[in-house]
């Protein structure tokens, strides 16, 4: 999807017009022009400051345009998300954790765009869908494991949103065996276990002395059985509530990405086992769990599926 550089600019009324999506991370905003086929154009990034949050934003999406009238607005939001209302309230920005209207904001930027506005990981099912892993596909589940864990679902050809916008949410599934306080307020929830930060912070409880996911895989790779044992304890668990998840929403196709899900082996080699252990109703024996191929911008890909209004069934 990011194959295409080209920049959408069409015609209307002799003047040049402009889609736009906006990928709202934890710690990132991405935004970029897109084209009538939902590809986006050159990238524009930066990220989430402490302060003057929807400035920035805002800066961001008025630079992408680059002045041209935007007709659509697609936005691909860190949860949770109040869809019907417009309102992001991304955990990890603490100034919108309580809500902010996004839907609103954007539009009094461009008073003549139409806004769509979607979960982060309803758009990487979208973006999964159009062209990854669950392309041609009526049923799947598309996963990010990086420093959190999200996801979004696709049923029956379309990708769910739920009553809220907030289907998908597979990160606070729960994985028996561990009592891990969540951000969220439970406990023993999927991110809390196996997120990159959550392993790398069960990590140091065991000694090791790293930061990041990044690095526990590194370390793990160079034969620090701390770090192996970290991946392992992330790979059952992620593959413990696949197997789960596959059962309730009658999927046989998972796809995971993110930066942690390319640790290797030690992670995959036990999610893969402990999917398997877990999927042995007739309907889901034929699991398969594969790592994503699309590049690490698909929840911006997926916003702009959302912005050029591409049909969401298959
Ligand atoms: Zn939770």
């Amino acid at each position: 999807m990011d194959d295409n550089r080209s920049l959408q600019i069409g015609s209307s009324g002799g003047g040049a017009v402009a889609i736009l999506a906006l990928d709202i991370g934890a710690t990132k905003f991405a935004a970029g022009l897109v084209d009538e086929a939902g590809r986006v154009g050159a990238v524009h990034r930066v990220p989430v400051p402490d302060h003057d949050v929807w400035e920035v934003c805002g800066g961001l999406l008025r630079e992408v345009a680059a002045g041209a009238p935007v007709t659509a607005v697609g936005i691909g939001s860190a949860g949770p998300v109040d869809v019907p209302a417009g309102i992001t309230r991304a955990l990890n920005i603490p100034q919108w954790r309580d809500g902010f209207a996004i839907v609103a904001a954007v539009g009094s930027l461009f008073p003549h765009a139409t806004v769509r506005f979607a979960l982060d990981g309803a758009c990487l099912a979208l973006a999964e869908h159009h062209s990854g892993a669950l392309r041609g596909l009526r049923n799947g589940l598309a996963m990010t494991v990086s420093s959190g864990i999200g996801g979004g679902i696709l049923v029956d050809g379309r990708v769910s949103m739920g009553r809220t916008g907030n289907a998908g949410h597979i990160g606070h599934l729960v994985v028996p065996g561990w009592d891990v306080p969540c951000a969220c307020g439970g406990f023993g929830c999927l991110e809390a276990v196996a997120s990159g930060m959550s392993s790398a912070r069960w990590a140091r409880t065991q000694g090791w002395t790293g930061d990041t996911g990044a690095e526990l895989a590194s370390d793990a790779r160079a034969g620090d059985a701390i770090a192996v044992a970290a991946l392992e304890r992330a790979g059952t668990a992620l593959g413990t509530a696949i197997g789960s998840a596959a059962a309730l929403l009658d999927v046989d196709t998972v796809v995971v990405g993110g930066g942690f899900a390319a640790s290797g082996e030690l992670l995959w080699a036990p999610l893969r086992a402990a999917a398997a252990r877990h999927s042995g109703l007739g309907f889901i024996r034929e699991l398969r769990v594969e790592r994503s191929g699309l590049a690490e911008g698909a929840t911006l890909c997926g916003a702009a599926i959302l912005a050029a209004g591409l049909p969401a069934v298959s």
